[in-house]
């Protein structure tokens, strides 16, 4: 097997099979497991406080204890994650749960949890609407500030400034190496499929990151000693996750390939390195005041659709695809503006609700209608 396939088939194994590879990080590392709940997680406060961050991005499990919690017509990962929460699969993995309220979903999904999983001490931290503002980023550092001493209580140390320094300076690095992947990863299109990358990309979220970001720079070095590919059909994918198997599976079947993303799970995580500033937990706040092309950081200019068609009509995409929970209220509320704008602009477009095997099913075939669509 040559080196590349060995890199690959190490980050596949991880991406499927999550708390074997988060034992063997916690088994590595003597770190505790702090559980990450979706999207824009203050990671490097976990990392700050000497434990390891996962992410929680639910999982294939029969939902049966959390309707005692949730209606049925909610954001499937988060019931996932609270009917695995329920079932015991994190008693003994996660030390504490922490929930950044960016939806409606998450805020009752963290007083649920407080109620429901009471061996695994939650931590909420609200996200300020006005993320631009003074005042709203004064907000998130009290609330970034209260959740550190949380964590430094459960894993009883004293984080210290340089702590949070180095685990910004870690973090900004982990992320300049998944640009420099996803970079790269556009023009190796027959080795990095749209499973093989979102594999990369959710590999992360079970990895420690200083140890992580060296098997991707490696990667990424691998791919340039092959030549390069354009896939038959280079498309963009937004919104919060696209991590269906069977979706992916259609997407490499119809020859679509990722050209570019801003998928909360996966790009959208890495797009922009936390600023400079006074002090780590400035920093930190001010970073959410940078996020951009997000559904979840308010944007009155709705700058994702621009930044979307652009990508089009540059060449290097030829059609967009949206994908998210069913119910994800965040997305539905941006999909009008992009429906009317992608048809004015006459960009093929697609907006996948992923939720179950069955809504799999369907969205592969739409997968396959979309194809169709494009040049
Ligand atoms: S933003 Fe959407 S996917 Fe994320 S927790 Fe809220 S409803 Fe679920």
């Amino acid at each position: 097997m040559s080196r590349l396939d060995c890199i690959l088939e190490a980050i596949s194994n991880d991406a499927k099979h999550p708390t074997t590879a988060i034992r063997r990080e916690l088994e590595r590392t003597r770190k505790k497991a702090v559980g990450c709940m979706l999207e824009f997680c203050p990671e490097e406060l976990i990392y700050a406080a000497g434990m390891l961050p996962v992410g929680l991005w639910g999982g294939n499990v029969e939902l049966s204890l959390v309707k005692r919690y949730f209606p049925a017509f909610f954001c499937a990962p988060v019931q996932q994650n609270l009917e695995l929460a329920l079932q015991g699969a994190f008693d003994g993995l996660l030390t504490a749960v922490i929930v950044p309220i960016l939806c409606d979903t998450l805020k009752s999904a963290s007083q649920n949890w407080r109620i429901a999983v009471p061996q695994i001490p939650m931590i909420p931290v609200t996200y300020p609407q006005n993320r631009k503002s003074r005042s709203g980023q004064a907000f998130l550092r009290c609330e970034l500030e209260d959740a550190l001493k949380k964590l430094e209580q459960i894993n009883r140390c004293k984080v210290s400034e340089q702590d949070v320094t180095n685990a910004i300076l870690l973090y900004n690095r982990y992320r300049q190496t998944m640009r420099e992947f996803a970079e790269r990863a556009a023009h190796h299109t027959d080795i990095i499929t749209p499973a093989v990358r979102h594999s990369v990309f959710q590999a992360g979220f079970y990895r420690d990151k200083a140890d992580y970001l060296r098997t991707v720079q490696e990667l990424t070095a691998q791919l340039e000693l092959f030549p390069q590919t354009k896939g038959r059909h280079p498309i963009a994918l937004t919104g919060i996750a696209l991590d269906v198997p069977r979706v992916l599976e259609a997407m490499e079947q119809n020859g679509l390939s990722v050209a570019a993303d801003t998928l909360a799970q996966e790009y959208g995580q890495a797009a922009f390195p936390v600023p400079d500033g006074d002090d780590g937990l400035t920093r930190l706040a001010a970073w959410w005041g940078q996020v951009r092309c997000s559904s979840l950081a308010a944007d009155p200019r709705k700058e994702r659709v621009e930044y979307m068609i652009r990508l089009v009509r540059e060449g290097r995409a030829q059609g967009v695809i949206v994908s998210a929970p069913s119910f994800c209220d965040p997305e539905e509320y941006d999909e009008p503006i992009f429906h009317s704008a992608f048809q004015a602009a006459g960009i093929p477009h697609l907006y996948l609700e992923l939720n179950d095997a069955p809504s799999a099913e369907q969205a592969a075939a739409r997968v396959q209608g979309f194809a169709e669509m494009l040049p």
